[in-house]
């Protein structure tokens, strides 16, 4: 999509927002464990109004549209569930939760709904170009640029104001963006918060229309990058098509939006049985009825849990191989492996995962190495001796080529010594 074409209005998005006095957007969490309740199904668009109404205490308007996405299902105008009301009601609100918000917020993809005018399916092109044009500088987002000034000047040549006012549109996106704690995020693509921005994008891009569910692997990533999802995500590019992998396949496993229940024809939605209008009071204790407290842990959530886990743990090893580009931490070499010179390594713990040591299944604990130093490593012929100016790989097997090759850990990896050092007395190479 040329996002550069869309019509840019500021919409609602100029008026005094309520947050609350809830830390970051805990009222955005709030009202979506309340708005959804009864579980992941659709539901009516005015009565989730209705409820963020009652929440937010004549305070409005936590921005729904910016957030949420929407479907018109027989007729009537619904949010739907995708991962982000997943995460809300998987774990209590917190600075991830924030950072996915905010993800929401830049992708601009919100779906439709009744008497939506054309522009509002994409809300906040705004968002997401000065996110991408200004704020990324290509690596990394420089947020220096991030303040009421500099959002104003960028929105005053790209924007279609109307009779409202800049200043206050630019204020709330500041506010926003410095509420959220999005300030000062980087290299993103090793956090787990990232595994969930990969999917909401999926998730949206998937009811968009632009992708689907049997798109292959490459050509999804591929779309990301024309998509600019690095940019909008914080993530470095040379890592990220590593990182993006295993969350793009796991997504697939779980059958994408599938996973939320949902089948090729959405479920009806809920409706109440009399439309009448309620008493504030009586919203407000509705709203209060369904804090996220008064509910368990439904299977959803419970496998959603556990398949983020096995995202995680997969996205660290691809990530730290990508970031080797598949050279061994012991011998150096990249193993080519056919005509076109792809490269092939295996991640290894450096403290064995699981019973009886219990090394973690992180970044800090993993490295990449040959099929051959895998094992070697594994069974102590090869390790790494910690102390000295820097580690050193060492070997007491019959090939002593490598020995006492300096190894060169990348910074940004912050692979964990200590590890090495376990590994290196274990096996009694150190005392
Ligand atoms: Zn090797």
């Amino acid at each position: 999509m040329d996002w550069k074409t869309l019509e840019s209005r500021p919409g609602s998005f100029s008026k005094n927002f309520g947050w609350g006095d809830k830390p970051g957007l805990g009222l955005l969490h709030e009202a979506i464990n309340a708005i959804f309740a009864s579980g992941l199904e659709p539901v009516p668009r005015d009565e989730a109004r209705e409820i963020i109404d009652a929440l937010a205490d004549g305070d409005p308007l936590v921005p729904l549209n910016f957030f949420l996405y929407h479907r018109v299902i027989d007729g009537v105008s619904c949010v739907v569930p995708d991962q982000l009301v997943v995460e809300a009601q998987a774990r209590d609100h917190d600075k991830s939760f924030d950072l996915l918000g905010m993800c929401a917020l830049n992708f601009s993809r919100v779906g439709v709904w009744e008497r939506a005018r054309p522009f509002q399916s994409h809300p906040a092109p705004w968002a997401r170009r000065f996110v991408v044009e200004e704020v990324w500088n290509g690596t990394q987002w420089d947020t220096t640029k991030i303040n009421s000034d500099t959002i104003e000047d960028f929105l005053k040549g790209n924007m279609i104001f109307g009779a409202d006012r800049p200043r206050k549109f630019a204020t709330n996106l500041n506010y926003l963006y410095h509420h959220s704690g999005l300030i000062g995020v980087r290299s993103s693509e090793k956090e787990d918060w990232w595994a969930s921005a990969v999917f909401l994008f999926l998730d949206r891009c998937i009811m968009d229309g632009e992708l689907d569910i049997n798109t292959p692997v490459t050509d999804v990533i591929d779309f990301f990058e024309k998509e600019d999802l690095w940019a909008l995500t914080a993530a470095n590019p040379r890592l990220a098509r590593f990182a993006a992998r295993p969350i793009v396949e796991e997504y697939k496993n779980l059958l994408g939006l599938e996973r939320l229940g949902e089948k090729a024809n959405p479920p009806k939605p809920r409706t109440r049985s009399a439309r009448t209008p309620l008493s504030t009071s009586a919203r407000r204790k509705k709203a209060q009825a369904r804090r996220p407290q008064d509910l368990g842990m439904n299977s959803v959530q419970r496998a959603y849990a556990q398949a983020q886990r096995q995202i995680r743990n997969k996205q660290h090893a691809m990530w730290v191989k990508g970031l080797y580009g598949n050279r061994c931490a012991i011998c150096g070499k990249a193993l080519v492996i056919d005509k076109s010179g792809s490269t092939y390594s295996e991640a290894g713990h450096v403290k064995p995962v699981g019973d009886p040591f219990k090394g973690p299944d992180h970044f800090s604990n993993i490295l990449p190495f040959c099929p051959n130093h895998h094992k070697a490593f594994d069974r102590g012929g090869v390790w790494i001796d910690p102390n000295g100016a820097s580690p050193r790989a060492m070997s007491t097997t019959n090939d002593l080529s490598f020995s006492n090759r300096p190894i060169d850990l990348e910074a940004e990896h912050a692979f964990d010594l200590t590890f090495a050092e376990w590994h290196a007395k274990y096996f009694g190479h150190i005392r």
